[in-house]
């Protein structure tokens, strides 16, 4: 992962890519599922044409698999590609008047779902600040965009490093850290604590104080 540092440094950004496929609903999920995303890790130089539709088939069956022999529902593959997941901050997220929300500021690996509602929150601090402005002619609150949103950004950009670092397995893993790896798995199924806190992250962090 890499953090930039300060604008417009364009370092490259982090060598692991997913595969992304949609399909209709699969039998373990609900109705309202409808088309449901379904991605995992491949190597950089990956290519989409090596994941013909059997491949993929096999590769989710493989990762369902339980002992009492359940079997995946196979349907089309409606749409699949190869994503280069980025992970990255723009810090400060503005200068001067120059405000960076959303993607423009900020890349989170897709594994927490958190890109979309991550620029959301910016946008909701920066239209306060021109209220605030054009209601009042207060200046705080948009000299202190960057930092509000910033103790957010870093929030989720760790939750979604944990999620990632926790769902997929990585080529270099070595057996300590694939230990290590399942101890975590383990913890987050079997403790009421680091359940509530995958969970009070996963559904998205209080706006205001403490966490903001
Ligand atoms: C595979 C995948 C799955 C994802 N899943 C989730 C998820 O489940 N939950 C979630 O919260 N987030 C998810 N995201 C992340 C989410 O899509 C982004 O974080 C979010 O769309 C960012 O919004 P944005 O407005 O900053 O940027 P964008 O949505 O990228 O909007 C930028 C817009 O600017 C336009 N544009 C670019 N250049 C110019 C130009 N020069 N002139 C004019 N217009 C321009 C683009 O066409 C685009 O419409 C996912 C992303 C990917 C790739």
């Amino acid at each position: 992962m890499h953090r930039r540092d300060p604008l417009l440094d364009d370092r490259p950004a982090l060598e692991l890519e997913t595969v992304v496929c949609f399909e209709p609903p699969l039998e373990f999920l609900p109705d309202s599922f409808i088309r449901p995303v379904v991605d995992f890790i491949v190597a950089r130089d990956d290519e989409i044409d090596n994941w013909p539709d059997e491949r993929i088939w096999e590769e989710l069956q493989r990762r369902f698999e339980t002992h009492d022999g359940f079997k995946l529902k196979r349907g089309p593959i409606v749409q699949k590609g190869i994503t280069p997941m980025h992970s990255f901050v723009v810090e400060p997220m503005q200068y001067g008047r120059l405000m960076l929300a959303g993607d423009a500021a900020h890349i989170v690996p897709p594994t927490g779902a958190k890109g979309l509602n991550l620029a959301i929150a910016d946008v909701r601090v920066l239209a306060r600040a021109f209220g605030d402005f054009y209601t009042t002619g207060s200046r705080a609150g948009l000299e202190g965009y960057s930092e509000t949103c910033l103790r957010r950004v870093w929030k989720v950009q760790r939750f979604s490093w944990w999620m990632t670092s926790m769902l997929h397995r990585f080529p270099n893993e070595d057996s300590f850290q694939h230990q290590l790896h399942l101890a975590e798995l383990d913890y987050v199924t079997s403790s009421r604590a680091q359940a509530t806190a995958l969970a009070e992250n996963y559904v998205g962090l209080p706006f205001d104080e403490p966490y903001s």
